[in-house]
């Protein structure tokens, strides 16, 4: 199990700066996601950790060696991408087996690993098929063996499961999680997708224009974000700007609304050292609203339409002044109509209050 760790990490693509000056430590067996929209980098981080791209300044180490230096093959790092990259020509027993003939094992060695990598990904059957002749879920199981088989320091992951559907994405995600903790090795995720981050990770680096705006667990990146970005970049969310007006002890402020209307919302604020007067965000998650009253802080609100996505059923609502709010409605709860008029109520510690 090895340590990674960027420091100062910067790469710039002519006059483009990629990624501005990254410091991330990741741990001997933690599984670590960068997470961010389309350019912001991930991409560009993974692959300078693979050493197919050199930073343009800063250093990166592992397992307490400085690899900045190191070509990909000097690396011990195993890598899956998002499009299968297998030998079409190939079994899979050979397309996992593969990195084990490049680094000259004996060949009963081989046949145990790739063994070994055909029962931890559950192909055995399919040892001997050709990639043309498997489902994309079972390719990209022939693709994490083929990474895993030559026991790397690091395993990387950029993307592997975009280009499959959401059933078999789930599937894989319970996998890919089951296998790097029962090798306990160290992993560095790339993806887009929220939900894959928070349910696969041990802690999420949320990525913004080159850079780590926050890095957390993933039940304190949902339950506290750090800013309006991670704030609605992760999970949905309905945010207020707000004034802070009175501390109230134990931990709670009560807080105005910007400009007309002003209501008045307790919320807390142990976590914060902030002033009175101090401009602040509100959020409140869709699942901490109440439909009706009952809670400390609660707003009027009309009914604009509803969302109904199996599980759960967001309602659409509008208060006076004009803001929308997305309130959450159990299963079996009835949803109120469009049109209707109706109180909605949350707990002063269900919301989070963050600093702009
Ligand atoms: P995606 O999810 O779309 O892959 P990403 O967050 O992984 O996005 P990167 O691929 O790391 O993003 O790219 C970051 C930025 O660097 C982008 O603006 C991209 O256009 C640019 N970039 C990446 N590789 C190169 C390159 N070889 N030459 C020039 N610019 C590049």
């Amino acid at each position: 199990m090895s340590e990674v760790c960027f420091e100062k990490v910067e790469k710039r693509f002519g006059e483009h700066v990629a990624v501005r000056g990254i410091d991330l430590l990741v741990r001997p067996g933690e599984f670590v996601t960068l997470l961010g929209p389309s350019g912001c980098g991930k991409t560009t981080c993974l692959r300078m950790l693979a050493g197919f791209i050199a930073p343009t300044s800063g250093r990166i180490v592992m397992g307490g060696r400085d690899i900045t230096a190191l070509p990909p093959y000097r690396r011990n790092t195993g890598m899956v991408f998002q499009s299968y990259a297998l030998f079409p020509h190939r079994t899979v027993a050979d397309n996992i087996g593969f990195g084990l003939k490049v680094r000259r094992l004996p060949r009963a060695e081989c046949t145990t690993r790739i063994n070994e990598a055909l029962r931890l990904v559950h192909l055995e059957q399919l040892a001997g098929r050709y990639p043309g002749q498997l489902s994309g879920g079972q390719r990209q199981r022939v693709a994490l063996a083929r990474a895993v088989v030559i026991r790397p320091e690091v395993l990387l992951l950029d993307e592997p499961l975009a280009a499959l559907d959401l059933k078999l994405r789930e599937e894989l995600q319970v996998e890919i999680k089951r296998i790097q903790s029962e090798l306990g090795i160290t992993t560095l995720f790339v993806t887009h997708d929220q939900g894959e981050a928070l349910s696969m990770s041990d802690r999420v680096a949320v990525m913004h224009d080159g850079r780590i705006v926050q890095i957390d667990s993933p039940e304190a990146l949902y339950e506290r974000p750090g800013s309006r970005y991670v704030a609605n970049f992760v999970g949905r969310t309905n945010l207020l700007d707000v004034v802070v007006r009175e501390k109230l002890g134990g931990g709670m402020v009560r807080v105005e609304t910007d400009g007309a209307g002003k209501a008045s919302f307790v919320a807390a604020a142990a976590h914060l050292k902030v002033a009175i007067g101090a401009r602040c965000l509100l959020g409140v998650r869709p699942e901490h609203f109440h439909l009706g009253g009952g809670r400390a802080n609660a707003i009027q609100v009309k009914v604009r339409g509803a969302t109904y996505l199996g599980s759960v059923r967001y309602v659409d609502t509008e208060a006076s002044d004009g803001r929308s709010f997305a309130v959450q409605v159990r299963p079996g709860e009835p949803a109120p109509a469009r049109g209707e008029v109706v109180v909605i109520s949350w707990r002063p510690e269900s919301c989070f209050l963050l600093e702009e």
